[in-house]
């Protein structure tokens, strides 16, 4: 017997995707239960890059990634690194990324990605107001710099796709780099500057208050791994190393670690990968940068938080078991030197990984199925926290209804 369950939601992973959920349901009067297996936002929603990336519309790879796929099987201190033995089974997820290149199934990213994005800046603004923490985001653009008189036609290219795809976006000479940010090296040649981005001071604190926003809103905090679930007429039944959890409707938001639960629960299978990313933050290094700065060539971002300097970037295959190779995070700083007038400082430095959750398409899956039961949110890759907002605003709407035809790019079932 199935007792009559005394939650309406079961949000399961409490990341910045989760806990913006759990906010936005409480707020529509929902009883929600929300379950993570750690406490909220130490997944990849810890140490992220902190940007507000709704520039990057383009999915994560293009065809030039088959030109670079030896390399990154070759050099482990490279941007993108596949570990071999991983290699056997991340191929169909390889593939399908490969199918996706084709032009009608990359135009069709490229749309979703866009939908996205475009309510992102909005949506963030609202949100943080909301709970009177409108500081923890700074509107103050972002600036792509490159270093080699032969990345410029590249760069330029960039623009026009970017332009083509109604991104604001500016370029700038060298002497507006070095006026905008007087401590790069004077040798950077220009960039394009992105006026409606902007970042974070503090992803963790982002989450942090969120939670307790929710909190304050009604919703409970269970600390718990669930292994797996069952539907039943009342709603969902859910398995954990604390007992079962009985809900209504179950939401999974576990980030890379998502598609178990979606598979126990729906029956499909979903192809969900994880792109590694490492960090190293700069405690000393807080005033180094206006605005966050990506390097062209370098392919690194630097995002100046509240604690430090934040250098944060390079793509590795080899999945979620696998130990971090912390010398990747050190990497980054490396590959800072020659950017600044004066290299940074690695006095108490600390590095970072963390699991991108990346389906092959480069969408999200955002969803409802199993009769309204089994609510869906995952797979946002390299953009999980510009697109965190927005998507608890649809999912605040799937939880009432399903959704039109529009959001058809994100359904489970296209997989
Ligand atoms: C180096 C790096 C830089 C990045 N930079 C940016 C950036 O600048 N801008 C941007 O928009 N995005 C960025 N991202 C991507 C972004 O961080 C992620 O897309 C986002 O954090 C995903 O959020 P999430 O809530 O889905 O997952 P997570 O934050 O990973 O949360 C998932 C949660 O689920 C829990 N969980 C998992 N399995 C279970 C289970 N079985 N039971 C209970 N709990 C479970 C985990 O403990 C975790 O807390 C970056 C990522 C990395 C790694």
């Amino acid at each position: 017997m199935v007792e009559a369950p005394e939650t309406d939601i079961a949000v399961v992973g409490a990341g910045i995707v989760g806990v913006a959920c759990a906010l936005q349901l409480a707020r529509q009067g929902r009883k929600v239960l929300l379950i993570d297996r750690q406490a909220p936002g130490h997944g990849a929603s810890y140490g992220n890059a902190g940007h507000l990336a709704t520039e990057q519309v383009f999915p994560i790879a293009d065809l030039s990634i088959l030109k670079r796929l030896p390399r990154m099987l070759l050099d482990p201190m490279g941007p993108l690194r596949l570990d071999w033995k991983y290699l056997p089974k991340a191929l169909p997820w390889f593939t399908r990324l490969l199918l996706n290149l084709r032009p009608a199934p990359f135009q069709r990213s490229v749309a979703g990605i866009r939908v996205l994005n475009k309510g992102s800046l909005g949506a963030w603004q609202r949100l943080l107001g909301s709970i009177g923490r409108s500081d923890l985001f700074k509107e103050d653009g972002s600036l792509l710099v490159y270093e080699r008189p032969e990345s410029r036609e590249g760069l330029l290219a960039l623009r026009a796709r970017m332009q083509q795809q109604g991104v604001p976006v500016d370029l700038w000479s060298a002497d507006e780099v070095n006026a905008a940010a007087p401590q790069l090296n004077p040798s950077m040649l220009g960039g394009l500057f992105f006026p409606r981005t902007g970042h974070f001071i503090d992803p963790y604190r982002v989450v942090s208050e969120l939670f307790e926003a929710a909190r304050a809103c009604g919703v409970r905090f269970m600390r718990a791994e669930v292994s797996g679930g069952q539907l039943h007429t009342a709603g969902v039944s859910l398995t954990s190393d604390s007992g079962r959890i009985d809900a209504r409707q179950v939401l999974i938001s576990c980030g890379a670690h998502s598609a178990k639960l979606t598979t126990a629960l729906t029956g499909k299978a979903v192809p969900l990968d994880t792109e590694r990313g490492y960090h190293l933050m700069l405690p000393g290094e807080h005033e180094r940068l206006p605005f966050a700065v990506t390097s062209l060539e370098r392919k690194f971002i630097m995002t100046p938080m509240a604690d430090g300097l934040r250098l944060a970037g390079t793509v590795e295959f080899a999945g979620l078991d696998a130990p971090p190779s912390m010398q990747r995070a050190w990497q980054l700083h490396r590959l800072s030197q020659g950017l600044f007038r004066q290299d940074l400082s690695t006095e108490g430095a600390t590095p970072w990984m963390g699991f991108r959750p990346s389906l092959p398409d480069s969408l999200p899956v955002i969803d409802r199925v199993c009769d309204g039961r089994v609510l869906l949110a995952f797979g946002h890759q390299h953009l999980g926290l510009t697109q965190a907002a927005v998507t608890a605003q649809w999912v605040g709407d799937l939880a009432e209804r399903p959704a039109g035809h529009q959001t058809a790019v994100y359904r489970l079932d296209r997989f």
